[in-house]
């Protein structure tokens, strides 16, 4: 028999296979993780400067699901938890060049300038908009302006698919990249119907719906959670999987560390492998077993992001800072997707009278600006930062670029999903699980790590307890 390192590899050690892998030890596996990093995380990273503290990608998780709650208490962090604050309720969205706070009410949906009266009025036609073909696969912006209209796809979906994905809604498929959306059409046949009798739906399950979900970091920010799931897991940073083959009772996965000159290059086997890891990543590893896989996976398209983060002196920001930030429509031809004002959203992020700001560039609108120099990157956000919430000159500012940030969930999506289940089905013990698969929120990937955790639990108890009848006579005879 093949010597095997452990049960299962996981490979990436971002939110998705951290949480996988943690939750596999758990349950009582031999777990390994290997991540071509320096450090574990992925996109999460919380950094400090002048007591400051700021984040390189996501600022926030929103608390859609208990899992989150249950993830927290198994890794000791709970108390490490902090909710937004209440002063960050309110967000705003750039309408003729000006921040306009987002309606949270009937009552004041209707006094809103965000809205004209011809779009508000509009809305009263919804729930009478027949739904599509249950086979229909729509781009978000066809599905929004037939149910919606135009304005509120330019000053509501755009910028929130901008938020999101740093996508855009005229390529971004409504069953892939919103599955709820498209849910609650098709059973209710209207969006509006369904929010409502939908809720008790949600109250039964726990979930919770996304704007009323509660957003959630920690006092040293969002990587005080990978890093607790990292410290139970033994994990090899700095080690690329370049390639997976299938043996007899095993899967060989093709390892180097170093560059050029000093690289090493080794074998790791488990009896089970879960890619973790960016679906580019995953084309290159899998494309000697599955071409088919891998073609479907290199058509997932990642726009470059990149993070702005500044800090200024209170007194040099005109804007009353109260809310979470604010969205910028494509519509508004902004140098910017938008921004968080952080240190409003949580307590103890800057000393007491600086403020910091988190700016998102580039995305599938403006690729080109995410990819200039770092320089001219920080210009982009201290311009809008100066036009929309007066913003003075900041005391300083750290760009994080993130060249293949966030997989867009493209028209053609689900097939290419599909590929890969061919891939688990005929390669049985080879898993996917990453934020291109089941949604790219924190909230998601950790949903998606619990149930791939799971289905291997399950599936690899069943393997065990098959090949234990098929060589032991004994479990054989044993009696149920
Ligand atoms: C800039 C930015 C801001 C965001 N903001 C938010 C937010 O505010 N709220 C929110 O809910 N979500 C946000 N997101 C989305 C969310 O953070 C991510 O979808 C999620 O963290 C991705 O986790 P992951 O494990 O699937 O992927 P990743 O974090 O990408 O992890 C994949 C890991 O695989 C490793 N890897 C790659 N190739 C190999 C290889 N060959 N061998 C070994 N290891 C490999 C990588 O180094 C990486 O560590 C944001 C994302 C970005 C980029």
């Amino acid at each position: 028999m093949t010597r095997i390192d452990a049960d299962v590899i996981v490979v990436g050690a971002g939110l998705s296979g951290l949480t996988t892998a943690f939750r596999l030890a758990r349950r009582g596996w031999q777990v390994a993780v290997v991540e071509a990093a320096e450090r574990p995380g992925g996109v999460i990273g919380s950094r400090r400067r002048e007591g400051v503290l700021y984040e390189l990608g996501p600022n926030s998780g929103l608390d859609t699901t208990p899992l989150i709650d249950e993830l927290l208490g198994a890794a000791g962090i709970k108390s490490e938890r902090l909710d937004a604050s209440a002063a960050a309720a309110k967000r705003y969205i750039l309408r003729g060049g000006a921040l306009v706070a987002m309606p949270t009410s009937p009552g004041a949906f209707f006094g809103t300038p965000l809205f004209s009266w011809r779009a508000k009025l509009g809305l009263l036609r919804e729930p009478f908009v027949a739904p599509a073909p249950p086979d229909a696969e729509e781009t978000v912006a066809d599905f929004v302006r037939r149910r919606l209209g135009t304005e509120f796809l330019d000053y509501a979906i755009e910028p929130f698919v901008a938020g999101i994905y740093a996508g855009d809604p005229e390529t971004l498929s409504v069953p892939a990249a919103f599955p709820r959306l498209f849910a609650l059409e098709q059973k209710y046949g209207s969006l509006i119907r369904g929010q409502i009798l939908g809720a008790r739906e949600r109250r039964r399950s726990a979930e919770k719906a996304k704007n009323m979900a509660v957003s959630f970091s920690f006092r040293d920010g969002m990587q005080t959670l990978t890093d607790a799931l990292a410290r139970a897991l033994p994990i090899e940073c700095g080690v690329r999987v370049a390639a997976v083959r299938r043996e007899a009772d095993a899967f060989a996965l093709e390892c180097e560390r170093g560059s050029a000159g000093t690289k090493e290059c080794f074998e790791r086997r488990a009896r089970a492998v879960v890619l973790a890891v960016p679906a580019y990543a995953a084309a290159r590893i899998v494309e000697p077993l599955d071409a088919g896989a891998a073609r479907a996976l290199r058509e997932i398209v990642y726009p470059p992001v990149a993070v702005v983060a500044s800090a200024y002196r209170r007194s040099d920001v005109a804007h009353p800072l109260d809310g979470f930030g604010f969205l910028a429509p494509k519509k508004e031809a902004p140098p910017v997707l938008g921004s968080l004002f952080s240190s409003t959203m949580f307590a103890h992020r800057a000393p007491e009278g600086t403020v910091v700001l988190t700016t998102f560039v580039g995305g599938r609108r403006n690729p080109e600006l995410a990819q200039a120099a770092e320089g001219e990157i920080a210009a982009s956000a201290q311009r809008a930062l100066a036009q929309y919430v007066g913003a003075a000159v900041p005391l300083w500012s750290v760009v994080t670029c993130w060249p293949q940030a966030i997989p867009q969930y493209t028209l053609g999506h689900r097939e290419r999903i599909a590929a890969v289940e061919r891939t688990e089905t005929s390669a049985p013990g080879l898993y996917f699980c990453a934020n291109w698969r089941g949604g790219v929120s924190i909230g998601d990937c950790i949903k998606s790590g619990h149930a791939m955790a799971e289905r291997v639990d399950r599936e690899l108890g069943a393997l065990a307890s098959t090949r234990a009848t098929q060589t032991n006579p004994v479990a054989t005879a044993a009696p149920a």
